[in-house]
This record gives C-alpha cells, sequence and structure tokens, in this order.
C-alpha cells in the first residue's frame, strides 16, 4: 500500500493514537510482507518496530509475524536466535498475530511438507492450500468482529485443518477457519493487511494495549 493510500485511510478511519493507549507494535522484519503491516498499523496511528534480532522486541507491547515464506522465515528465527525469544514473548503473555507464513510458524502441527514451528495455537494446518502464487484469491467469509463478511485475500495461504478445544475461531471460508485466536494469539490463514479494512488489525492492537 502507498504511503497516500495510508494517509487517506488515516483521515477516514476515525481512530487516534490516544484510543490504542501508544502501544507500540514490533513487525518480524526478515523477509516477506512485514511493510504491508506497517503501513497499516500507521494508518491506524499505531507505532511499529522491525524486528530482526530479539533485542528489537524490547518495549514491543505485540509483535506481528507477516505473510512470506515460512521455511524462510524460520530458518531465520533460529539463527537469530528469535525463535526462542518470540517463545518467551508469548509465555510473557504478551500478544502475537501470524498471518500466512506467520500462521503457520504459530501452529502446533504443521504439513505438507511436515515443518518445525513455534506451538503457540493448539492447530493443524496444511500449507499452500489457498490461491496461486500470481492470482490471489479476494473472498469474503463471515467472521464475529463485524456484521458484513470480512475481505479475505489469499495467497498460497495454508488450510486451518484442525484446531483444538481451547482456540476460538473468529472468522471462516468455505466451512473452514480462517482466523483464530487462543489466549492473545491470533493466527490468519490470509492477509488482512493487503486489504483496506482494519477490522482484524484493530482486534489485535486492543489485545497489546489490554495489558
Ligand atoms: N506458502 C507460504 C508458506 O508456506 C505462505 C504464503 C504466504 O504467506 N502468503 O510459508
Amino acid at each position: 500500500m502507498s504511503q497516500a493510500v495510508g494517509a487517506v485511510l488515516s483521515e477516514v478511519l476515525p481512530i487516534r493514537l490516544e484510543e490504542q493507549g501508544a502501544v507500540k507494535i514490533g513487525i518480524l522484519a526478515v523477509q516477506g510482507d512485514f511493510d504491508a503491516h506497517r503501513t497499516m498499523l500507521a494508518s491506524m496511528g499505531v507505532p511499529s518496530v522491525e524486528v530482526r534480532t530479539p533485542a528489537n522486541l524490547q518495549g514491543c507491547q505485540g509483535l506481528i509475524l507477516p505473510g512470506g515464506e515460512s521455511t524462510t522465515q524460520l530458518q531465520f528465527l533460529r539463527e537469530e536466535g528469535l525463535y526462542q525469544a518470540i517463545r518467551q514473548f508469548a509465555e510473557a503473555d504478551k500478544p502475537i498475530f501470524g498471518t500466512c507464513a506467520g500462521a503457520i510458524l504459530l501452529a502446533c502441527e504443521v504439513k505438507n511438507p511436515q515443518q518445525e514451528s513455534l506451538g503457540l495455537v493448539d492447530m493443524t494446518v496444511l500449507r499452500n492450500a489457498y490461491g496461486r502464487q500470481i492470482a490471489s484469491d479476494v473472498v469474503r467469509g463471515p467472521c464475529t468482529l463485524k456484521a458484513e463478511p470480512l475481505e479475505m485475500v489469499f495467497i498460497r495461504g495454508p488450510v486451518i485443518e484442525r484446531v483444538g478445544p481451547r482456540v476460538e475461531v473468529l472468522a471462516e471460508y468455505s466451512g473452514k477457519p480462517a482466523l483464530v485466536q487462543q489466549g492473545r494469539v491470533m493466527a490468519a490463514a490470509f492477509h488482512p493487511e493487503l486489504t483496506r479494512d482494519t477490522t482484524v488489525h484493530q482486534r489485535f492492537i486492543q489485545l497489546a494495549a489490554d495489558k
């Protein structure tokens, strides 16, 4: 999203910085569409920092794991000591939100192919199930966060095949969970950061501001 679009959004959206409790959100900036999350947060008046080392997490009230390639991101997390740092961040009860590849990193079980993951959401995901790389699908599905169906952009996203009993399903597509939450961790199989709808990010910012 361009800066111009961000500026238009901030005029249109009735959200002010003081309402967000001046939270600062870290965005894992290793690979993938981290800048789209930064633009969306900026349009909501929420400051963010790029996270590339464990030290970057200091002072963050929440962390976003963006879309991209989860295998590449995982390797980087291990090399930089971020794998353990993110688990500690979650143990400290700080909220984390993963979109697409980020959701894969958060799952307890990853298939197609099998892959190590942080294991912070009791769900099984099947990689590369929705949409093609060059022709992404934009669909709408029911969402508990708003009255109208939520716009969802899928780009080779994971199917959430199974969720455990502590997982709340916040949105569905084609009868399958598409947005879920377990405690203070949220995961989306799609990319809310690639739409103009701030509903999902609002929910996450609220979690971060609550503590
Ligand atoms: N296919 C990617 C993966 O398995 C995820 C794609 C995305 O984040 N849009 O990691």
